[in-house]
């Protein structure tokens, strides 16, 4: 049998009622054999996530205040949920246990992970699957970084001794046992990690959004979902701000060549959005996959004559970077002109020894710094085989009334990268989508 990995996140196991679609996804394919979960998540806007609510508690204990409060309203989540779902269970040990924990100043990555822990005891026995607890199949090392050679080994063994289970998303264990969590919405990362352990034909991600869009949806009006990304061009739009899962989530399964599939719990019969490792379909009617951008990036242009014939004179600019501590995201030359461009929050503390600097160590004829710039990726391996996709970019942007600051074509020739003016991100945005991207 063909095996599935299938993640929720915390929206998706927020209620009794999210339960019940989530139960009805699973066994409505018997290929759904592991399934990853969150804690639970929002309710509506203004409710609280129990993650948040798990490290407020951690946060109050530490300085001596009650925690009761906050932790009877954790319990009355899961209460509420297994009275809603009508199972004849109870997590009071459970609770006793991290109560017990809290008193003798546990971990906040301990604290953390119940939520994952507790709602999948929960799943597990209202789906009538095996629970395996991600502390003995998930590991990392001393130093905090994942322990692929151990995790991989162990929860093989521990899924292949299962046909069907539930694995708390979000944490591991360290080599002294005590647990330890990804970053925040790592959920998804257990995800690719157990659809890698269970070798899965795919990894699916179910959240509450029908794939990924093409664009921001509080930019451009109602932007279309993105049927199949390759990983490379997702890496691209996630760089730039578009995310729909963990940006290190892709990792386990790019390796193993798994395709992940973002689905939405709230409408599961909507494909959603596949990510794949390479894809030779292109969307007939678009060559671009999507378009995502930043704000908040400044430029630093040095010129000097003759610059093209100086060795070394890039490693002297970039060594000044490197002296500050600044990461630059992206360094276009002309002839007698190099640009800079990175962050503004990191150029910002020491703009000025940094442009002292690099007077000194280039003998530059100008060092000029500006602001305000955002940076816009337009991503699509359809643009590989197109021509013309650069001037179709400038004659939208400038149809609008936009001024590229910079542009470049990344040699792989799947992504135009453009810095305009921070005040016509939203117009830049909008223009390059509605050049490619045509309702019918
Ligand atoms: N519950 C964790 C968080 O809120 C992890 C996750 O949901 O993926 O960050």
């Amino acid at each position: 049998m063909q095996t599935k990995v299938i993640k929720f996140g915390g929206s998706s196991l927020a209620d009794a009622e999210q339960f019940r679609k989530v139960a009805a996804i699973v066994k409505a394919d018997p290929a759904r054999r592991y399934v990853v979960a969150s804690a639970p998540g929002k309710r509506s806007g203004e409710d609280e996530k129990v993650t948040d609510m798990l490290y407020l508690c951690h946060t109050l204990a530490s300085q001596h205040e009650s925690y009761e409060a906050v932790f009877s309203k954790i319990e009355a989540r899961y209460r509420e949920i297994i009275a809603g779902l009508e199972l004849a269970y109870s997590l009071d040990e459970e609770f006793q246990k991290i109560r017990a924990a809290i008193d003798k100043q546990t971990t906040p990555d301990y604290l953390a992970s119940r939520g994952e822990y507790l709602n999948s005891l929960v799943l597990a026995k209202f789906l009538g699957f095996a629970f395996i607890d991600a502390a003995s199949g998930v590991f990392f090392n001393e130093d905090g970084t994942f322990d692929d050679r151990h995790t991989y080994k162990a929860l093989s063994a521990l899924l292949s001794a299962e046909t069907y289970a539930v694995i708390p998303g979000f944490y591991g264990s360290l080599p002294n046992g005590s647990i330890k969590t990804f970053s925040r919405g790592g959920s998804d990362i257990t995800g690719s990690i157990v659809a890698r352990a269970a070798n899965a034909a795919i990894y699916e991600n179910w959240t509450d959004v029908s794939g990924m869009l093409m664009a921001d949806p509080r930019i451009v009006n109602n932007p279309r979902v993105i049927p199949e990304i390759t990983y490379r061009e997702l890496r691209e739009l996630a760089y730039m701000g578009a995310t729909v899962m963990h940006e290190e989530a892709i990792f386990p399964v790019r390796e193993a060549r798994i395709p992940i599939n973002i689905r939405n719990t709230n409408a599961p019969s909507d494909p959603g959005t596949m990510i794949v490792s390479q894809s030779d379909t292109i969307p007939e009617d678009t060559i671009i996959t999507g378009v995502a951008g930043r704000l908040g990036f400044s430029s630093i242009t040095i010129e000097k004559d003759r610059m093209n014939t100086e060795v070394g004179f890039g490693r002297k600019v970039l060594g000044v970077l490197e002296h500050y501590g600044v990461s630059f995201e992206h360094v276009p030359t002309g002839i007698d002109t190099m640009s800079v461009i990175a962050s503004t929050a990191s150029i910002t503390p020491n703009r000025d020894a940094i442009v002292g600097r690099i007077f000194r160590d280039t003998s530059a004829d100008s060092v000029t710094v500006e602001g305000s710039m955002a940076l816009i990726a337009v991503v699509g391996r359809g643009m590989v085989s197109a021509k013309g996709t650069a001037g179709r970019v400038c004659t939208a942007l400038a149809d609008s009334g936009v001024n590229i600051r910079m542009i470049d074509q990344g040699s792989g020739e799947h992504n135009i990268l453009l810095g305009v003016d921070e005040k016509d991100y939203a117009a830049a945005l909008n223009a390059i989508y509605e050049e490619f991207v045509h309702e019918s």
